[in-house]
Order: C-alpha cells, then sequence, then structure tokens
C-alpha cells in the first residue's frame, strides 16, 4: 500500500506490468482516434517483454511515466483515469495533477 500524506501522492506509481495491465488509457476516448497509439498497440505484446519496459512504448500508465510521447491524442474527450483501480489505491485525486496525466504529466 503506498503512503499517502494530506497533499500529493507521496509514492510514485511504479512503470510496471501490473499497472500496464489494470490501466485503462489503452481503452479512453482522448486516445481513440490516435494513429500513433493505434501503432504501438499493435506492437505492445512485444513491448511488455521489455525489461526494462521502455515509455515511448507504452501508450498507458501516464500517471507514472509522464506526458504522452504521442502527440496526436484528443484530450477534449474525457479521461478514464477515475476509474481505475491504480488511481484509487495511489490516492491520486490528491494529487496534481488529477488525471489527463498524458497531457498534464505524472501527479505529484
Ligand atoms: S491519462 Fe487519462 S486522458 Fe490520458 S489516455 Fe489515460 S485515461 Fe485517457
Ligand atoms: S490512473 Fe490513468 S494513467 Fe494511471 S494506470 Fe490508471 S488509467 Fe492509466
Amino acid at each position: 500500500m503506498a503512503a499517502i500524506g494530506k497533499q500529493g501522492i507521496g509514492v510514485k506509481v511504479p512503470f510496471a506490468l501490473d499497472n500496464v495491465g489494470k490501466c485503462l488509457c489503452p481503452g479512453c476516448p482522448v486516445q481513440a482516434q490516435s494513429k500513433c497509439v493505434s501503432g504501438l498497440k499493435t506492437t505492445l505484446a512485444a513491448a511488455l517483454k521489455d525489461k526494462p519496459l521502455k515509455r515511448e512504448k507504452v501508450p498507458g500508465v501516464y500517471c507514472s511515466t509522464g506526458k504522452a510521447t504521442c502527440s496526436d491524442l484528443d484530450p477534449k474527450k474525457s479521461c478514464l483515469c477515475g476509474g481505475c483501480s491504480v488511481f484509487a489505491q495511489f490516492a491520486l485525486a490528491k494529487g496534481q495533477p488529477a488525471g489527463y496525466f498524458c497531457r498534464d504529466g505524472a501527479p505529484k
């Protein structure tokens, strides 16, 4: 369990396979029309064998890795992070930013 302070999230979200598996970003409307993300999805199975994982090959877990490397996302659509189990586990609602990590970077 993460140690949670009153301000901020306290513990960085690990860029790890279990969190990639829980992440809702691959199904997020913000990424739905992205050709860059579509391409990454086609190579994701191989990318998940990298040790360590490479952030530019994984279209998600931006709460850990920070801003997306793909530049064709559409942040006018709704972020799904609030419904994600990683978001709950690390109390990301207490951080800044508290969503749209693909656009605004990882929370503090
Ligand atoms: S960080 Fe939020 S807005 Fe960005 S892709 Fe993930 S769920 Fe969607
Ligand atoms: S909180 Fe958002 S960026 Fe982090 S794992 Fe969940 S859906 Fe992905």
